[in-house]
């Protein structure tokens, strides 16, 4: 066999594991074996010199570019009408029934069928648009004005979801979808980061239009695809059809769709995902409703700015901006030392927050916080638990200096640093560790003394002198 056909066979193999691996979530090989056929092709184009346009070397992500060359969508990409509430749904919904009614009643010979909704997640990332010319993937780009977007193939080619090239060759489409970072990957990425990213969103926004496509492929983004927005050979009679037509494509779609012929289903579902938002690896700041019949959509058309076949439905944020104001710094059961923040009161997602974790003081100079007392920083919330101090807004060091203790704020006991944290070693002086260690002690974990609570131990320490677990058998019973 010549070397190209050899070639041909091992990326056909290594782009079919890849797409089980990285596309269905479903691997087929373990990662040595894939890194064991991946380095035969290396080598084997080293030694050739040859480079096949779909092998799955490319998206290591290769010289450092000059700039972004523009590209004109095919077809515009529209934006979306939004709804920030229920009644605001509700009169979209109106009015697409409305405009059907309009439609039939001047059409009665060829009337529309009764709207029904497809509900997809709105993710928080960046929008992309691919262009596949006969099977290859020849372009990607940013969304831009909607009109004219920025060109980043090399950056997008990094990400593994997304095929290099796909079954359908009939002619040219482009297909739009949402590049972005899992959770779990961003917080992988940042446990060994000299810069920990901020957030998911910004985290894939600022890879896909950084110029170094390697640093693109650090980040190990994702892309999920929910519209074909052009094509010169192939059309839909509906949502299913289409996105049916991307799966078999090979193009990453969320399992997360749902199908209604109600609307009240379609505001139960919404309920339920804002719900579950939180369960998800990536960030999500809303779900879209569309209608699914392709005849309605054209009925409907456009206003000048967005479809009126379709809705973004925006969930309360689980992000925003406040001022670190101070740091307080508590003491644990195992004397570890951790950093509280107090943040000037602010509304997120339905509570007014006022105190953050900081983590440790690894974590305050990681994230660049060291002089951020008095500025503006970013908090994210998520389930709830307490908020947490994500980064400053301005890349300045233009506030006051967080102070780290030398002592503990509580017994006065010089403190130890042990890796990024800070510790008192004072385990028989301390009262806060003494009282943390007689409540575990009676926690439902261990002894499960029923109604102890943090507030027994503090009195046990203050009034009878307990001071370690074993003192807790020696109190007599004082009615
Ligand atoms: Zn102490």
């Amino acid at each position: 066999m010549d070397f190209k056909e050899k070639m041909g066979k091992l990326i056909t193999e290594l782009n079919n594991y890849n797409y089980h691996y990285y596309t269905l979530d479903q691997p087929l090989v373990s990662d040595k074996e894939y890194d064991a056929l991946y380095d035969q092709l290396v080598a084997l184009e080293a030694e050739t010199g040859v480079k096949l346009p779909d092998s799955p070397t490319q998206r290591v992500g290769g010289e450092i570019l000059k700039g972004f060359a523009p590209h004109r969508h095919l077809a515009p990409l529209w934006s979306l009408d939004k709804a920030q509430n229920i009644e605001q749904l509700r009169t979209w919904h109106d009015r697409v029934v409305r405009l059907v009614n309009d439609y039939n009643t001047k059409n009665p010979g060829n009337p529309l069928p009764n709207p029904c909704y497809a509900l997809e997640l709105k993710f928080d990332g960046l929008t992309l648009n691919l262009t596949y010319q006969d099977g290859k993937l020849v372009q990607a780009s940013t969304r831009g004005n909607g009109a004219v977007g920025e060109g980043i193939l090399p950056q997008v080619k990094t990400i593994k979801s997304v095929p290099l090239t796909i079954p359908y060759d009939e002619g040219t489409i482009e297909v739009q979808g949402e590049g972005i970072m899992n959770l779990s990957v961003l917080e992988k990425y940042n446990q060994i980061a000299a810069e920990p990213l901020k957030n998911a969103r910004n985290a894939a926004a600022g890879a896909l239009r950084n110029l170094s496509p390697k640093v693109t492929a650090e980040r190990k983004l994702n892309a999920y695809f929910y519209n074909v927005g052009y094509s010169d050979g192939i059309t839909f009679a509906d949502h299913k059809e289409m996105m049916d037509f991307l799966r078999e494509n090979r193009l990453k779609v969320n399992p997360y769709i749902f199908y209604f012929e109600q609307f009240d289903d379609v505001m139960e579902q919404l309920a339920d995902i804002e719900k579950r938002r939180s369960e998800l690896d990536y960030l999500i700041d809303g779900a879209v409703v569309k209608v699914t019949d392709f005849r309605i959509r054209e009925a409907l058309g456009y206003t000048d700015k967005f479809p009126r076949w379709a809705v973004a439905y925006k969930f309360e944020a689980e992000e925003t901006t406040t001022v670190l104001q101070s740091v307080t710094w508590n003491v644990g059961r195992t004397g570890k030392i951790t950093p509280l923040a107090r943040v000037e009161p602010v509304e997120l997602a339905g509570v007014t927050v006022q105190n953050c974790t900081l983590n440790n003081i690894g974590d305050i100079e990681r994230k660049n916080l060291k002089f951020a007392l008095g500025s503006r920083v970013f908090i994210r919330r998520s389930n709830d638990v307490i908020p947490e101090i994500l980064g400053k807004v301005t890349e300045e060091n233009d506030g006051e200096e967080i102070l780290f203790p030398v002592e503990c704020p509580s017994c006065g006991f010089p403190l130890e640093q042990r890796g990024a944290h800070l510790f008192c070693n004072n385990k028989t002086g301390c009262k806060p560790q003494i009282v943390a260690r007689i409540t575990h002690f009676a926690s439902r974990d261990a002894m499960d003394i029923e109604t102890f609570s943090d507030k027994t131990a503090i009195q046990l320490y203050e009034e009878l002198g307990v001071r370690e677990p074993a003192d807790l058998y020696t109190l007599s019973f004082d009615s």
